[in-house]
């Protein structure tokens, strides 16, 4: 294990350690939720500034440094096995090139809490996973996470562009991405990045109307909902407007 996960590791734990006795009452439970089994114990006492600055420092890290650092995942399976605190909640897309804990850092065991498919949508699952992330688990931040050269972006481009047609469920898996492409058909750039940063974006901005939950969240300041984009090539992650 290197200095650095040395040091941010006894870090976090101590950020933990000094939020025992908070509770959840912070969060802001619906009632109904604070008997979840899974939300014994504390949650994080990061703030949705402090996380979203903690994902920013890991993804600079994993550009600079990319050879990560090594992980005691014994000892960290243990500490997290009773309970999770996850600080940031991510939804990011199923590609195989995006896996949030690494390209934020080589971030350890119960760090992120992380709703993935195909075009990084929010459909009913995801929705109700980013609420129970919110409001059961104390995640203070959400980040809708895009990434440069989607195939489920593609693939909404091709049907605005080319009346393409996709087997199974694939077609109707995508159609949330059609507004958004259209809106940017002619943006000048690249249209499949230009169609992926402005899904996430609708996404980011659309999870309020979808929740009840979450738009009180984000209404009282408890939590703070971003949206960004993920370079392939760079491994650099930008926030959107
Ligand atoms: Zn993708």
């Amino acid at each position: 294990m290197c200095q650095y996960c040395c040091t941010t590791t006894l870090g976090r734990r101590e950020v933990l350690r000094l939020a025992a006795g908070a509770g959840l009452a912070g969060v802001g439970l619906a009632a109904g939720l604070r008997g979840a089994h899974a939300a014994s114990g504390e949650a994080t006492s990061l703030t949705s500034v402090e996380a979203l600055g903690a994902l920013k420092a890991g993804n600079s890290r994993f550009v600079d440094e990319p050879e990560l650092c090594m992980r005691n995942l014994y000892e960290r399976r243990e500490q997290v096995a009773e309970h999770q605190a996850p600080w940031a909640s991510i939804l990011s897309c199923a590609d195989s090139r995006v896996p949030p804990e690494l390209i934020f850092g080589g971030l350890a065991l119960g760090e992120l809490f992380v709703a993935r498919n195909a075009g990084n949508l929010a459909d009913k699952g995801v929705v109700g996973t980013l609420e129970y992330g919110a409001a059961v688990l104390g995640s203070p931040l959400i980040v809708v996470l895009a990434h440069t050269r989607c195939g489920a972006v593609d693939a909404a481009c091709k049907v605005v562009t080319q009346n393409a047609n996709y087997p199974g469920l694939i077609g109707p898996m995508i159609n949330p991405i059609l507004p958004a492409a259209l809106a940017v058909r002619n943006d000048a750039g690249d249209f499949v990045t230009n169609a992926a940063k402005e899904s996430a974006r609708r996404t980011a901005a659309g999870l309020g109307s979808l929740s009840t939950i979450l738009s009180e969240a984000v209404n009282a300041g408890r939590i703070k909902i971003v949206a960004g984009i993920y370079d392939l090539a760079s491994g650099e992650v930008t926030y959107l407007d």
